[in-house]
């Protein structure tokens, strides 16, 4: 069945991809529930509105800038200078060729630019926003957002494995019309801003590269840091998850990563608001807690939480729910011991994220070392390899 999943994923990307669909549709700003969004074009003042209407047809204008708000009943209103006009749906593109749109929730001040088009619809009151953009805009966004700096072989291969996860998750917001959120949930996208002169002209290097394992398209994965070594991802996510080059490396010796600010933590809890929080997973108030099985390089499979009711959740489960209450910064990952210290638990742990695929500050301490994007993505996935999408589109 996932293997059926995987190469249907892959045709359906080819398909996509030969037929000359190479954009993306990501959602924008859902995380704060918007009801206003203001929207005008970058660099220039003709931004092109086409407004369909609540009461049957389409309204098309040209405008310097527009404000959509919400409402309720599944309707917005499109402000247009003096005139406000009812509709269904707006979509909205910049009048001059190539220019972007700076989009708002809080107004014109902390507008952000995005290329390609925009759409907007009402949901509950809330606006959908969905940005329609080239897939290697969205690549490229993506990837200097997760590497910063002249690190240009580590940003090459945040690339390739930005645009492979993409490609096998598309359309994973279809409920919403849309393939992506702009969150951690898919990937974090921030629009045309992200990257400097210098990591555009790496990207183009790899334009249109993809990680292959035999014929289909990887199955990819990226984190901050692993603490020595990268977890297997049937560890992390279960046997269903299970790849030959997803078993976890030793990053390195010194590890690669060790500069990493999140190579060592360590978190003291009061031991009530733990057992309080595990509360959401069934367990009660006092509890104990002890970690039952540890995978490879230390990344915990399982831990029991005993209270009048005994759960047992997996590592990755139980970081979720820590990183939710106490925070992603500070629960960092699942890769820790457990001690308990009086009223208090004290966890010592490694790295930070879930674990499985590319360790990023590993990668840029491999960059710095001379090593290229290739090699980088050879270690963290071995077995894959790197190919152009066209070259497989030939050989199929
Ligand atoms: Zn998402
Ligand atoms: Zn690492």
């Amino acid at each position: 069945m996932i293997l059926r999943l995987f190469i249907l994923s892959f045709f359906y990307s080819c398909v996509a991809m030969a037929s000359g669909h190479d954009h993306v549709k990501v959602g924008l700003f859902s995380i704060f529930h918007p009801k206003r969004i203001f929207i005008a074009s970058v660099g220039t003042k003709t931004l092109a509105v086409k407004i369909k209407k609540s009461r049957g047809g389409k309204e098309e204008l040209n405008a310097p800038e527009v404000m959509v708000s919400c409402s309720a009943t599944g309707g917005l209103q499109v402000k247009v200078g003096k005139r406000t006009i009812e509709g269904f749906s707006v979509n909205l593109v910049s009048k001059r060729a190539g220019k972007g749109l700076l989009v708002g929730v809080m107004g014109k001040q902390r507008a952000r630019p995005y290329k390609g088009k925009l759409e907007v619809h009402s949901k509950d009151g809330v606006c959908v926003v969905t940005n329609t953009v080239v897939l290697e805009d969205y690549v490229e966004s993506v990837s200097c957002h997760e590497i910063r700096g002249g690190l240009s072989e580590a940003l090459k291969a945040q690339a390739v494995l930005v645009r492979t996860w993409a490609l096998t998750h598309l359309g994973r917001h279809g409920a919403d019309g849309q393939d992506f959120c702009d969150l951690t949930h898919c990937q974090v996208y921030t629009g045309d801003s992200a990257c400097d002169a210098s990591q555009t002209l790496a990207l183009s290097e790899v334009k249109g590269m993809v990680l292959m394992y035999g014929s289909v398209l990887s199955d990819v994965a990226y984190f901050s840091t692993c603490g020595g070594y990268t977890a297997s991802a049937a560890d992390i996510w279960g046997r269903k998850s299970s790849r030959s080059y997803l078993k976890g490396v030793m990053d390195g010796d010194p590890a690669y990563c060790s500069e990493s600010p999140h190579f060592h933590w360590h978190l003291l809890l009061p031991k009530a608001d733990v057992c309080r929080v595990l509360a959401i997973k069934g367990a009660g108030s006092p509890c104990t807690l002890e970690v039952t099985k540890t995978g490879k390089g230390g990344w915990v499979k399982s831990v029991r939480v005993i209270s009048k009711k005994n759960i047992s959740l997996t590592g990755e489960e139980f970081r979720m729910v820590m990183g939710r209450a106490f925070g992603w910064g500070k629960f960092k990952s699942s890769n820790f011991v457990m001690n308990s210290r009086g009223d208090e638990v004290e966890f010592i742990g490694k790295g930070l994220g879930h674990g499985v695929g590319m360790c990023q500050y590993g990668a840029m301490n491999m960059a710095k070392k001379g090593k290229s994007y290739k090699d980088i993505l050879r270690h963290y996935f071995p077995g894959t390899r790197v190919l152009k999408l066209n070259e497989i589109r030939h050989r199929k």
